[in-house]
């Protein structure tokens, strides 16, 4: 073997377990394992868990904060303005530079899938060739998927879906839209319709932000769900921010999650942006604007949390961390209980994974030898601790490694290490 993993605890909570990889394949996991291997790491009970996915993300403008000036109100409409702004002078090199610097913080994360929008409204499509370039650098190390995102309304855009064929064309992955953003509920109806129709004639999976608003009377989900089963793309569209259905009526809603289940499609909320963009138009109480994610999931919806954006026009913060998206998704969500908690975890790990359709995600025999090693003994655990990354683990070898928090105590009696786990042992 390559390598061994000794005495690992499990997402689903089976702790003891080895895990023999070689070949870039995970081959045995089992309680003492009679395998050697080249080199042996000792999880001492820690988590070990295939690796964090973020399902939705802007790699584009990452890391663009202040470009050309900083959002000074904070708020999405003046986000997209800045975007508009920062655009015309974007250029391939310094773009290809920032997403490279976000897929290193990424990796050290234990983050090794990304699917990323990328704005197609720029008829250059300069965003699109950097980031297809980027896309191959990283393979090695990072599964970047792409979404051909228009930011602009695909019918309020005059270029945005001849720009999207293109993009398509080029190897871009995943059909993105907008349409609460299109000049009227008609015209957003009509380009759900016109990219699913499109999507299921190339084969190709769906992604759009829909219904990034607070109007409870933005229902382009309905419409989604509606071309995804008409179309058969059951399993491959997934609606992202679904923030309006915060704000909806109940008996709406009631009506709403069976069709969306029976559609297939999967939802993203993404916690970080959702909690800090919507809801600004109220004065108190304010609403919180995420999607309903603990009803989603008891009807059987797949859901899963987005980080969105990590330092851009949109959100001033965040550095690749999907636990602190997954800590600030239970927070909003309120999803306190033992079981919501891990359903958290799953929403930044196989979740995202099932929704990006990545093959050999998992800890069986036969799947990517790809996993992290946690500085926690659970997932509730880790996402409490935003635990550190002690290994991270592509196709059987180490990519990134970082130290136990060792810290020193001047306290008479006391160890000389603070560990911050729950009854260590
Ligand atoms: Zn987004």
């Amino acid at each position: 073997m390559d390598l061994l993993i000794r005495n690992a605890t499990l997402p689903d909570g089976r702790s003891g377990v080895d895990i023999a990889m070689a070949d870039g394949r995970i081959q045995a996991v089992g309680s003492a394992l009679a395998v050697s291997a080249a080199q042996e790491i000792d999880a001492g009970g820690n988590l070990v868990t295939p690796p964090l996915v973020d399902a939705h993300f802007h790699m584009d403008a990452t890391l663009s904060y202040g470009l050309p000036r900083v959002n000074s109100s904070g708020t999405l409409l003046e986000g997209i303005a800045l975007w508009g702004e920062l655009k015309p002078v974007l250029t391939q090199e310094a773009l290809v530079a920032r997403a490279m610097q976000y897929c290193d913080w990424a990796v050290a994360r234990g983050l090794l899938a990304i699917r990323s929008h990328v704005d197609i409204c720029d008829d250059r499509l300069l965003a699109v060739e950097a980031l297809l370039h980027v896309k191959r650098q990283v393979a090695p190390y990072l599964d970047l998927q792409l979404v051909a995102f228009p930011q602009d309304g695909l019918l309020r855009s005059p270029s945005a879906f001849a720009n999207l064929k293109r993009a398509i064309a080029m190897g871009v992955d995943v059909v993105g839209g907008i349409p609460h953003f299109e000049r009227t509920m008609a015209d957003g109806a009509e380009s759900v319709r016109l990219l699913c129709e499109f999507a299921a004639e190339k084969g190709l999976r769906v992604d759009m932000h829909c219904d990034e608003s607070d109007d409870p009377m933005s229902r382009h989900i309905e419409t989604l769900a509606f071309h995804a089963q008409r179309l058969g793309l059951q399993g491959r569209v997934t609606g992202s921010h679904l923030t309006s259905m915060h704000s909806m009526d109940n008996y709406y809603v009631s009506k709403l999650l069976p069709l969306i289940r029976e559609a297939g499609v999967a939802a993203i909320a993404n916690p970080l942006i959702n909690i800090t963009l919507q809801g600004r138009h109220d004065s108190y109480p304010k609403r919180r604007g995420m999607t309903r994610v603990p009803e989603m999931l008891a009807a059987g919806i797949d859901v899963a949390f987005g980080h969105d954006c990590v330092m851009d026009p949109w959100y001033s913060l965040g550095s690749g961390d999907m636990l602190e998206v997954a800590h600030m998704g239970l927070h909003v969500a309120q999803m306190t209980g033992q079981e919501a908690m891990h359903a958290c975890f799953l929403a930044v790990t196989e979740t995202p994974a099932r929704i990006l359709g990545l093959s050999g995600y998992g800890l069986t025999p036969g799947c990517n030898a790809d996993l992290v090693v946690l500085d926690a003994r659970s997932t509730v655990e880790a996402i409490r601790l935003r635990a550190g990354r002690r290994y991270v683990i592509r196709r059987g070898k180490v990519i990134s490694q970082s130290p136990a928090i060792q810290a020193t105590l001047a306290l008479p009696g006391r160890p000389a290490t603070v560990d911050f786990r729950l009854h260590p042992g």
